[in-house]
C-alpha cells in the first residue's frame, strides 16, 4: 500500500523539507523528522514547542530555583553567627585553641552559605569532628548532641532544594517531586491541614471549607503542567463540615451547659 504513494507526496519535515518526517509534534501538531525530535517528560515536541516553559514545566521550575538561596542555607547561616559569637567568647576568655577551631568551624559556615560546593561536604564534616571531640573526651553529650546534628546535616546535604541552590544537578524524579510540593495545587493541602486542626480550633473549618473549594476549582489535569490533589481538596471539605457538625452536635451545647 505505502509503496504506491509518491515520495512527493509523503510528510517532511517542516524544518528540513528533504528530510522525510517520522513524526508529529504533540503541542503544535507540526511534522518533524528524527533529528528534530525532542522527547520532554515522555511527550515528543518540535524543537520549537520543547523550549516552551509550559512544556518542559520542571525544566521551567528547576531554573527558578537554580542558584537561588533556600532556607536550609539561611539556617545554616543562622547557625554560623551564634558559632562566630562563640568563638570571640573563648577568644576573650583566653581560649586561643578552642577559638579557632570554633574560627573554622564558622568559614565552613560562611561558605556554604555563599554557595561554595566544597562547603556542602565540609558541613557534613563539623558536626562528625566535634562528635569525635565528644568521644575523646570533651563529653557524651557533645557527642550525641553532634551525631544527631550529622543527621540533620546530612538530610541537608540530600534535600533536592539546597542541591539547586549549588547548582548540582537533580533527577527528574526529585524535581518533580518538588515541584508536586510546592507549585502543584498546594492549597488542596492547606485545606487537608486546616481541615484537621479545625478539630480542636473551630474557627478553622470554614477556611479548610473555602481552601477546598477553591482548590477543588483549580484541579485541571488537561493542563500543562497538569494541577491535580482533586482527593485533597475534598478530604479538605469534607474535614471542615465533619468538625462544624462536631462542633455544633458537643461543643457548642457543652459550652451553653457549663455557662
Ligand atoms: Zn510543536
Ligand atoms: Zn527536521
Amino acid at each position: 500500500m505505502s509503496a504506491d504513494v509518491p515520495p512527493s507526496a509523503l510528510a517532511r519535515c517542516a524544518t528540513h523539507p528533504d528530510e522525510l518526517a517520522g513524526a508529529t509534534c504533540q503541542r503544535c501538531g507540526v511534522f518533524v523528522c528524527g533529528a528534530c525530535t525532542t522527547w520532554v517528560m515522555g511527550a515528543l515536541y518540535c524543537p520549537a514547542c520543547a523550549a516552551r516553559p509550559e512544556v518542559n514545566y520542571l525544566e521551567a521550575f528547576r531554573l527558578t530555583l537554580w542558584g537561588k538561596r533556600d532556607s536550609g542555607a539561611w539556617l545554616v547561616a543562622g547557625c554560623t553567627l551564634l558559632v562566630a559569637l562563640a568563638a570571640v567568647v573563648e577568644l576573650l576568655e583566653g581560649r586561643v585553641l578552642s577559638s579557632l577551631e570554633l574560627l573554622a568551624t564558622t568559614a565552613v559556615g560562611v561558605c556554604f552559605f555563599l554557595g561554595a560546593r566544597w562547603a556542602r561536604i565540609a558541613l557534613l564534616l563539623v558536626p562528625v569532628y566535634w562528635a569525635l571531640q565528644g568521644v575523646i573526651g570533651r563529653g557524651v553529650h557533645l557527642a550525641i548532641g553532634f551525631g544527631l546534628l550529622f543527621l540533620g546535616a546530612l538530610q541537608l546535604f540530600l534535600d533536592t532544594r539546597n542541591r539547586l541552590f549549588f547548582r548540582v544537578d537533580v533527577s527528574e524524579r526529585a524535581l518533580r517531586h518538588l515541584w508536586d510540593l510546592r507549585v502543584n495545587n498546594p492549597l488542596a493541602r492547606q485545606a487537608v491541614s486546616f481541615g484537621v486542626s479545625a478539630f480542636f480550633v473551630p474557627l478553622f473549618a470554614p477556611i479548610a471549607i473555602v481552601c477546598g473549594f477553591i482548590a477543588l476549582r483549580r484541579v485541571d489535569l488537561k493542563a500543562r503542567p497538569p494541577i491535580g490533589r482533586r482527593g485533597q481538596a475534598i478530604a479538605g471539605i469534607v474535614l471542615g463540615l465533619g468538625a462544624l457538625v462536631l462542633w455544633a452536635l458537643f461543643g457548642i451545647p457543652f459550652v451553653i451547659v457549663r455557662g
